[in-house]
């Protein structure tokens, strides 16, 4: 059994709707994880700011526009009446239910609820409607197997044993749907895996399932060597090890959510990249082996803040950059890159939250000083350092760019370079036309 989750474009209009359902039936008995119709998530996030703000006209008009817009998608998507009055119930219910907060108080809490219907919704629009196509189609409610525990991390034992007992049910279906993001937290109450989450609900029913494949199909034919949104002529790579994946999710390959690959690689699970709109074509397989001597791809993390800390007391001193670790552990604030010399040393985080408490404690082993509004630059491939001339190529692709941090030889994958933000573009479409397009 594959798991097949599909992003909000590709189930955000009624048309797309029906190519996923297509899609999904014409290839076998696997389960669909879907999320929330593209748009909606942060409309309940607007919704949200609203009651937050105690604006409850503001929250009832956009609760009113986008219950409007479900009531045109089911329109177009179902013919048969009995169909399409059952899905209005159960949409008209999530929709009633948002409207319930805006009489109390809100907290974090009922939020986490708002910020749930979106996908209780879109699943509850796919399995009625291939139902009414004439399939068996089970829902697998994602609230009653997906839990995290105190830690806020995936209970996988707890997710395999409820998620095996619901398949056990629902045995002679000719398909399952279940909601990717949401799940339930240790105390029970709705919560979820963070937002772009649904790619991690794909991949932990995968491990807990043993999948044959995970497929992660979304509007783009796979993860591209540089990120599209800033760059022309990228193109799909092939194939990622885990790793490469890992990095490239973690520094803005937005096409997959950083959490996603764990998982998958802890059990061994191929993980493939597909586009909903262009199903035949390859994608990218990401999987435990990999092309080597290859840079593969590009991706750039925004908002980061690099911070030096300089100290004559680093000067043949062991245990300096111990304390300046368990300054960063102590406020919660994981750094991503970093660099050290004789007299100092620099690192970068991407949390502003604590910046204040950080810096007053780095203080009193240094002077400090901080530069906001950088951007990492991540380079990622067989960059294993016995193989000449790969990092010095990326190097000399951005060498009319001031380079503010380098970090190399922490992985065999990956080469990382801090510049400003106004760089980014130009960072980004030099190593497209030094790496990949020469
Ligand atoms: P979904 O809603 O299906 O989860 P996302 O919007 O989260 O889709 O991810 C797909 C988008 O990721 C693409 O439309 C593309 O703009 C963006 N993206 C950023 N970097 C890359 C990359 N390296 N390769 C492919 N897509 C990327
Ligand atoms: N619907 C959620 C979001 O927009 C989860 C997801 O799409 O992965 O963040
Ligand atoms: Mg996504």
């Amino acid at each position: 059994m594959k798991v097949m989750k599909f992003g909000g474009t590709s189930v955000g209009s009624a048309e797309q709707i029906k190519e996923v359902a297509h899609l999904v039936t014409s290839r076998g008995k696997n389960i669909v994880v879907l999320s929330a119709m593209s748009g909606t998530t942060n409309t309940l996030v607007e919704i949200s700011d609203y009651l937050y703000k105690k604006n409850i006209d503001g929250a009832k008009e956009t609760i009113n526009s986008l219950e409007k817009k479900y009531f045109i998608t089911i329109d177009k998507l179902f013919t048969d009446e009995k169909y399409k009055e059952e899905v209005l119930a159960e949409v008209k219910a999530c929709f009633n239910y948002i409207r319930s907060f805006t009489k109390d108080l809100f907290t974090l809490f009922e939020e986490k609820e708002i910020l749930a219907q979106g996908e209780l919704m879109s699943t509850a629009m796919m399995n009625i409607y291939l139902r009414s196509l004439g399939f068996k189609s089970a829902m697998l409610p994602a609230l009653d197997y997906v839990r995290t525990d105190k830690n806020s991390e995936p209970d996988t034992q707890y997710i395999k044993q409820k998620l095996q007992a619901l398949l056990d049910k629902y045995a002679d279906a000719d398909i399952y749907i279940t909601q990717g993001y949401i799940c339930r937290n240790a105390y029970g109450e709705i919560d979820n895996l963070q937002r772009g989450g649904s790619d991690y609900s794909a991949s932990l029913i995968g491990a807990a399932i043993n999948a044959e494949e995970i497929e992660i199909w979304t509007d783009i034919d796979g993860m591209h060597n540089n990120d599209p949104r800033f760059v022309d002529n990228t193109k799909a790579v092939d194939t990622l090890h885990f790793e490469e994946a890992a990095e490239l999710a973690y520094f803005g390959a937005k096409i997959l959510h950083p959490t996603c690959i764990l998982p998958a690689k802890l059990n061994n699970i191929p993980v493939r990249l597909l586009n909903t709109m262009k199903p035949d074509a390859k994608g990218t397989l990401i999987y435990n082996s990999t092309a080597s001597r290859k840079i593969k791809a590009v991706a750039a993390k925004d908002n980061i803040i690099a911070i030096k800390i300089k100290s004559g007391r680093m000067l043949l001193a062991y245990g300096f950059l111990r304390k300046v670790f368990e300054i960063f552990e102590t406020y919660k604030t994981p750094i991503d890159m970093i660099a050290t010399s004789e007299v100092g040393v620099s690192v970068s985080i991407d949390n502003e939250k604590n910046l204040d408490n950080i810096l007053d404690d780095l203080k009193k082993f240094g002077t400090v000083t901080v530069d906001k509004d950088m951007v990492i630059i991540c380079v990622v491939g067989d960059l294993e350092w016995q193989n000449c001339g790969f990092e010095s190529a990326a190097l000399d692709a951005l060498k009319d760019i001031p380079v503010r941090m380098i970090s190399y030889g922490g992985s065999n994958y990956n080469i990382s370079f801090l510049v400003k933000k106004e760089d980014k573009v130009k960072a980004l479409n030099l190593l497209s036309d030094n790496l990949f397009n020469k």
